[in-house]
């Protein structure tokens, strides 16, 4: 398998685009994560992963998003970029995630780009602007890798994303990318409504056969103005789904990302173990994409190795999160999550002013922690990699203790609660403020 995959990235990508991968992203991105384990040893915090929403604006409307697309258009200008991306690369950092609204709606996305060769940058878009000439481009650079996001079958698809020739164009967008030989990624927010059709090995194959060179599913969070709370997966579904990556990884010639668990199954938050952290369209500095909440800026005039390091806020977030649950707190405690907002007076960082609103009207919902279920990598490539790099960094180990976690329960029973696990207690999760330290 692993030399079909070689195969794969020799033959149908572009050898310089592959080689530039390999430096960028895989020696310099593992050192970026050397770097952040001895600034951990030192007490320093600098996340190595930084996911960046350069615009609020998108051509698609789907279900279930959290982000302003409607609001008038705001963007983080090639200045204020160059300043972050900059000041990322001086701390080791040489991975950049990309998002939106839609990201190639930002005029000058491919002058960024150009700008930083010595950086990698992966871009979650719907593909539906990635004409010919934009993949050229896109190859002609080399640093870029654009993972384009299917939500479904053709009708499905189209219902999530609130207008019919969504998927077409995706596919479009992907055929755009394979025939220009970039290295190509598709992604999937796994829900009720695709669960059947994309966790599949023929969705897989037909992957590959198009030239898709890696894959990555992620859970479908129940946030926003619209959460939408009928799509998300059971806790037996998302087992499922782990398993399906972890037997399809040992199987077929293409990369399979999930950023929920480590090399032996754990479970584990990217925002709660320091992993990453996301900066909107407005510079707000986030825990992750989803916690619309800030205290602080990229447009602030403290330098962001300061402002990472000294933010008392998202340290506090690190800690409730990783001593919550293993899983994800806006799903699982959105309760916390919003007192602990509210004690530390965080700035909503949503246009539409409603954060605190919707999470007031969240409930409790299972998450990718299911202790008792976890599946171990059977890759020895992912189980070694995770090990050096995926992984909670001690987080959970500082904070997390299962007395104090708690199952979620509906309609009187806890729907992920490990045989194992106590009886249910109350709570001591005490909510950190800035005032504390
Ligand atoms: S809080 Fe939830 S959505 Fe955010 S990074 Fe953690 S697991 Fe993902």
């Amino acid at each position: 398998m692993y030399l079909r995959l070689a195969k794969r990235a020799l033959l149908e990508t572009d050898k310089r685009l592959v080689a530039k991968f390999a430096w960028l992203m895989g020696y310099k991105g593992l050192r970026s994560v050397v770097k952040h384990k001895s600034r951990l040893k030192r007490g320093e915090f600098f996340p190595p992963f930084l996911y960046i929403s350069v615009i609020n604006s998108c051509n698609l409307r789907c279900q279930g998003c959290w982000v302003d697309v409607a609001a008038k258009q705001e963007k983080i200008d090639i200045a204020a970029m160059d300043s972050l991306l900059n000041q990322a690369k001086a701390m080791g950092n040489s991975f950049f995630g990309i998002l939106g609204g839609e990201p190639f709606m930002h005029a000058d996305l491919l002058e960024i780009f150009a700008r930083h060769p010595d950086a990698y940058f992966q871009v979650f878009t719907n593909g539906h602007f990635i004409t010919d000439e934009v993949a050229k481009e896109l190859r002609r650079l080399g640093n870029v890798t654009p993972l384009i996001s299917i939500e479904g079958s053709e009708i499905i698809s189209d219902e999530r994303r609130g207008r019919g020739g969504v998927y077409s164009k995706s596919i479009e967008g992907i055929e755009n990318c394979t025939r220009n030989k970039l290295l190509t990624g598709v992604c999937t927010s796994l829900c009720q409504t695709n669960y059947d059709d994309l966790l599949q090995e023929k969705w897989i194959d037909r992957l590959i056969e198009m030239g898709v060179f890696y894959t990555w599913y992620h859970i479908y969070r129940i946030v926003g103005p619209e959460p939408n709370p009928q799509l998300a997966l059971t806790p037996e579904q998302q087992y499922q789904a782990r398993k399906f990556v972890v037997e399809m990884r040992c199987k077929k010639p293409i990369a399979i990302i999930d950023a929920y668990y480590d090399a032996d199954g754990n479970a584990l938050c990217p925002a709660a173990t320091g992993f990453t952290h996301h900066i909107s369209p407005y510079g707000d500095i986030e825990p992750c994409p989803v916690i619309q909440f800030a205290k602080e800026s990229i447009h602030d005039e403290r330098p962001l190795k300061e402002v990472f390091n000294e933010s008392e806020f998202l340290r506090g977030f690190r800690e409730l999160a990783a001593g919550s649950t293993r899983g994800c707190i806006i799903l699982e405690r959105p309760d916390l999550l919003n007192e602990y907002a509210r004690k530390n007076e965080a700035k909503d960082t949503t246009v539409r002013g409603a954060a605190y609103q919707e999470l007031d009207e969240l409930q409790t919902n299972p998450s990718q922690y299911n202790p008792g279920r976890e599946v171990p990598e059977k890759s020895w490539a992912y189980w070694l990699l995770k090990k050096f790099a995926f992984h909670d960094y001690g987080a959970y180990g500082r904070h997390f203790e299962l007395k104090n976690w708690r199952p979620t329960i509906k309609d009187g029973e806890a729907i992920n609660q490990s045989p194992s696990h106590p009886p249910l207690v109350q709570l001591e999760t005490t909510i950190p403020t800035s005032a504390d330290k």
